[in-house]
């Protein structure tokens, strides 16, 4: 499995260059998409989740183009956005299959096991009943992983995760993250450099919009 991102070029109606001819192939593992503040990271994320279009260029999940064929992206594809609203008085456990039922798990007993399973992955389920509104910035991005992970996709997205998390949360988060599998693409949207050199295998510095470096990450941080 591959994603191959051809000349994406993205400008804001405020005038902002937010993409500049960004070309990338990421292969299955784990991909760090490195940059600071502005970079442009959280527009190539939104394009890559379908949610925005591009002016011009391409991306291709294997043969699918992410443009023509949003829907069966979005099948592929679990996500995490940089800001996710959570409903504060809903439960963990009801909110999780509620996201399971919109993927369309229709078997209850299905669901049952997949929205366990996923509790049991990200370490909350024992604060399933809890309403996620109370949870603390490390379990609102786990529970964001679980939300992500529903239905077994094959593209990952997760925008930001780790900002803000302290160290001992950043290391769950991290565990949590190593564990998704080799087989998916998973592509961590980042301005921490350990968290590129701590969890990928591959990976891209952007700044204003542009690809500045990219290939594997110790040669490449050791020389930043
Ligand atoms: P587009 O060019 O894709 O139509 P717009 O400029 O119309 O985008 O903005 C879309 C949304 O993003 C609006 O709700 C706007 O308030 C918000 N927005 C505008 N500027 C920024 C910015 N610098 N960073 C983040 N969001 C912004
Ligand atoms: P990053 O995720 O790396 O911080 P973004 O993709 O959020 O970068 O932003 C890239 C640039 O585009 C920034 O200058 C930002 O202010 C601008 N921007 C982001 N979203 C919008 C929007 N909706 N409308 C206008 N400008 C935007």
């Amino acid at each position: 499995m591959e994603l191959r991102i051809q000349h994406l070029s993205k400008q804001y109606s405020n005038g902002v260059q937010a993409l500049n001819d960004i070309s990338l192939t990421i292969p299955a593992g784990m991909f760090g998409l490195l940059g600071p503040n502005g970079a442009g990271k959280s527009t190539l994320m939104r394009t890559l989740a379908t949610l925005q279009d591009a002016d011009s260029g391409t991306a291709h999940l294997d043969a699918i183009d992410i443009r023509t064929h949003k829907d069966d992206i979005r099948r592929l594809l679990g996500y995490l956005p940089q800001d996710f609203g959570l409903y504060p008085k809903v439960s963990a456990y009801d909110l999780l299959e509620h996201f399971a039922l919109l993927k369309g798990i229709d078997n209850r007993k299905e669901r049952k096991e997949v929205v366990e399973a996923l509790l049991h992955q990200t370490n909350l389920y024992n604060v399933k009943n809890k309403h996620v509104g109370g949870f603390s910035g490390g379990m609102r991005q786990r529970f964001g992983i679980a939300q992500a992970l529903i239905g077994n996709p094959k593209l990952i997205i997760v925008d930001e995760p780790t900002a803000g998390l302290d160290p001992e949360e950043r290391v769950r988060f991290h565990n949590l993250l190593s564990d998704i599998g080799n087989d998916k693409i998973v592509i961590l949207s980042t301005h921490i450099v350990e968290d590129v050199a701590d969890l990928c295998n591959n990976m891209a510095v952007i700044n204003k919009g542009q690809v500045i470096l990219k290939g594997q990450p110790l040669p490449l941080i050791d020389s930043i």
